[in-house]
């Protein structure tokens, strides 16, 4: 494997690498029925930070509400395990998937006697999409699986079954040679990436789709709105996107934790713009590393210190 990880919490225990086990009949592993969460941890001036840890917290309790799945643990117990793990490994920026799944009793579809186990990984991880996409931009395709419309399955909460279709969409445009993909809605309506949030400009201002075109609603997505509006453009958060405004734009990029503010240079091989990094997106990029990375005092109230 090549994570570097000697510790894992696992319902209230940290344990090693080697124990963190669960037995094959994990009603979770046969039907899908976990919730997680990617949050990052930067390696800020005053030391390590985690990113919108509140709020990544609220959405993980949130992913459970559909499937009736109550975490058997506080906030606080969740956040203090997450920074021992941290401290315990002496990680600076790392990336931290807390994961909440009903665990094994019997394997009908209900879950109704299973117990949720809940367990954090925390270790080190570079830019999802690779260094360079971050200056240069990715080319993608729009991917010919559609993504779950929210009339079938929550697309708002973060379900583990829920990624079959991102790997379905990821790898199609992997093997056709595309770093990543676009999805689109089951109305034909651009939705996001595989595990990013979509954003496209056009004309100076800002466009993404409403959480009514069966997106996740995204924390990074939100904090991109937050930040483009305080750099006074105007963003237009409940976008409806056709496929051919694609194309047309004059700036694409994603969004997520893990892809953080990526640009996008082509889309289907057409270009977009001058098919390079728009100026639109890298002065929000740029607000964004200057951010996370805490050099504004700027929205201290998003960032939790391991200390
Ligand atoms: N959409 C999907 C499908 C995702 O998996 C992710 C990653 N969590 C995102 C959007 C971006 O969300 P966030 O900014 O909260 O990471």
């Amino acid at each position: 494997d090549d994570m570097d990880v000697d510790t894992i919490w696992q319902d209230g225990e940290f344990v090693d690498w080697d124990d963190a086990q669960v037995h094959v009949l994990t009603h979770g592993l046969h039907y899908g029925t976990g919730v997680f969460e990617g949050v990052r941890c930067y390696d800020t001036e005053k030391g390590p930070a985690i990113f919108r840890w509140d709020e990544h917290l609220e959405r993980f309790y949130q992913s459970g509400k559909p499937y009736n799945m109550e975490i058997p643990f506080s906030r606080e117990e969740l956040t203090e395990a997450t920074l021992e793990l941290i401290r315990r490994q002496d990680l600076e920026s790392c990336y931290i998937r807390p994961i909440a799944f009903y665990g094994y009793d019997s394997l009908g579809v209900s879950p109704r006697d299973c117990p949720v186990d809940v367990a954090i990984a925390a270790w080190p991880w570079g830019a999802y999409l690779g260094e360079e996409a971050l200056e240069k931009g990715v080319d993608v395709m729009v991917s010919s699986w559609r993504k779950h419309s929210s009339s079938q399955i929550p697309t708002n909460a973060k379900t583990t079954g829920l990624y079959v279709n991102s790997l379905l969409a990821g790898e199609e445009a992997r093997r056709n040679g595309y770093v990543e993909a676009i999805v689109l809605n089951k109305e034909g309506q651009v939705a996001e990436g595989p595990g990013e949030n979509i954003f496209l400009v056009r004309d100076g201002e800002i466009y993404t789709p409403g959480l009514s075109q069966s997106i996740l609603d995204g924390i990074t997505r939100q904090t991109a709105i937050t930040l483009a509006r305080e750099l006074g453009y105007t963003v237009h958060d409940d976008a409806t996107i056709s496929r051919g405004e694609l194309n047309t734009a004059d700036e694409l990029f994603f969004s997520g934790t893990a892809a953080e503010v990526t640009p996008i240079r082509k889309v289907d091989n057409v270009v977009i713009g001058d098919g390079s990094r728009g100026p639109v997106t890298a002065e929000l990029q740029q607000a964004f590393f200057d951010l996370v990375e805490r050099r504004t005092d700027d929205h201290e109230e998003w960032f939790t210190y391991v200390e």
